[in-house]
């Protein structure tokens, strides 16, 4: 998309007055102050020295220098003690952008004033700027909220390159980053997969079965993937879930013909061995099964109840509150990890538990979402309703902050985590998918998907490095499965 109306295209000077008061008031204003400990933050991880100590701020509306059509946003002026950055807060960019633009605005002008660094207007071939110190242009990876739905693109669709322009800002050496020209191939390019799915009811539902089959249950059918090809199977049963036990046995959670069947799966042939007459409540629909580490089966029910397979049928957990099982996954030493009505529940055995929150533990609140379990017993998840950092808890009950923007999932929405065979996380986000790479999210190149942008939902990993992903076309706002890596 062009930007064709210039009166919103704005100048970022740089230019070295000579100011120099003997004792000038340095002043850091609380609305700028963050954004000056995020630069200091960055400045650190990459070992770079920083000396703040003549930095100072001031809002000047009108900066001279500007013209009708171009107008200053900001000017940094350097002299022996003072580094001095005014900020036009009434200047269009300033007023219509949101955190993510004014961070784009303040870190120009703090290349100029504590990295010494000077303009550069380079191009990518993709036409973007190959650095936020261009001299003219609008937001490079922030975001224009105020303004975004009369024509210009959301800053969400361009925030995932904040961390290529972050990274260019302290070392000009930077390679470019795949977004910036079709021929770069991203470090997980995705090809996008013929099969479109209409039923967003269902569409969620994927497992990868031990011999990295993708399974997937879609219009009233269930198939699996081999080799490229759909194959319908266990055709009139509807598979509701999918887990493996301790010895890569595939247990199957569905239904036929009005009847909840569990079973195992082998060489195309499903082998019931339970049925609605083995529970102690009678219920029509399940949401959550898995097989835990000591090959105990669980379920939940769509009432919200929790089912146990112990002593011949499957029993209540009792004791839990109302609501339904978001999520089980399997912890650390055979323990279960449950989201219940957004709450988290550990489970040592299904009469032995306890709930987890603020009054037992470091957790900021009782309720989550997005839980997932790493190789290490870790449980990352996030504060339902909050969107600003990511929650590690421990096994000891030790919990770690990750603030989003520290970790390169800035202002991208987590739709899910998940982890591979060898343990790494991996998140589906607004803005495609991210590795953990030990301290951050990994790059990843959106574009490389073949449309603007996608949104995804859910994923599978693969022992073979195969990404299976359903997301969401914002184009046709399709549900699409996605495949990356080694195609099909
Ligand atoms: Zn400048």
């Amino acid at each position: 998309m062009r930007y064709s109306t210039a009166t919103f295209l704005t100048l970022l000077l740089f230019s070295c007055e000579t100011v120099d008061p003997l004792e000038p008031d340095r002043v850091i204003p609380n609305q700028i102050q963050p954004f000056v400990d995020q630069f200091i933050w960055e400045a650190e991880k990459r070992g770079v020295d920083l000396d703040v100590s003549k930095l100072s701020f001031e809002f000047e509306s009108g900066i001279q220098g500007g013209s009708a059509q171009n107008s200053i946003a900001g000017i940094c002026t350097r002299s022996d003690n003072l580094h001095l950055i005014k900020i036009d807060t009434l200047n269009s960019l300033w007023l219509l952008s949101g955190d993510l633009g004014h961070e784009e605005i303040i870190f120009h002008e703090l290349g100029h004033c504590l990295l010494g660094r000077f303009h550069r207007d380079e191009k990518f071939i993709s036409d973007d700027f190959a650095s936020i110190m261009r001299t003219v242009g609008l937001l490079q990876y922030g975001d224009l909220n105020n303004f975004s739905s009369l024509f210009i693109v959301p800053g969400d669709l361009k925030a995932h390159r904040r961390d290529y322009y972050i990274e260019e800002l302290f070392n000009e050496n930077t390679p470019s980053p795949c977004w910036s020209d079709p021929d770069i191939i991203s470090p997980y390019p995705l090809t996008f997969f013929k099969e479109s799915f209409i039923e967003e009811r269902k569409y969620r539902r994927m497992w990868l079965d031990p011999d990295d089959n993708l399974w997937f249950y879609g219009k009233e059918k269930n198939y699996l993937l081999v080799g490229g090809v759909f194959q319908e199977q266990l055709p009139g049963l509807e598979i509701a879930a999918m887990s493996k036990d301790s010895q890569d046995k595939i247990w199957i959670a569905g239904f036929q013909e009005g009847k909840i069947l569990i079973g195992t799966y082998n060489s195309g042939i499903f082998e019931p061995k339970y049925d609605s007459g083995d529970f102690s409540l009678v219920f029509s629909g399940i949401d959550q099964f898995i097989v835990d580490g000591s090959n105990r089966l669980w379920l939940g029910d769509n009432f919200g109840n929790l089912h146990v397979w112990t002593e011949n049928e499957f029993n209540l957990v009792t004791g839990l509150p109302e609501g339904r099982v978001w999520t089980m996954r399997n912890g650390p030493d055979n323990s279960v990890y449950a989201l219940k009505g957004g709450q988290l529940y550990i489970f040592e055995s299904p009469q032995k538990f306890i709930q987890v929150g603020k009054h037992n533990s470091e957790l900021p609140s009782d309720f989550f979402r997005s839980l997932e379990v790493d190789a290490q017993g870790v449980a990352w998840m996030q504060v339902s309703g909050s969107a600003s950092y990511l929650l590690q808890f421990m096994p000891n009950f030790e919990v770690k902050r990750l603030e989003l923007h520290k970790i390169n999932l800035s202002e991208i929405r987590i739709n899910s985590l998940t982890t591979d065979r060898n343990g790494n996380m991996w998140a589906a986000t607004t803005n495609g998918i991210k590795k953990w790479e030990g301290e951050t999210f990994s790059k990843y190149c959106a574009y490389n998907t073949g449309v603007p942008i996608l949104s995804f939902s859910s994923m599978a990993i693969g022992a073979n490095g195969n990404i299976w992903s359903i997301g969401k076309d914002t184009a046709s706002l399709q549900p699409v499965l996605m495949l990356s890596k080694a195609g099909i």
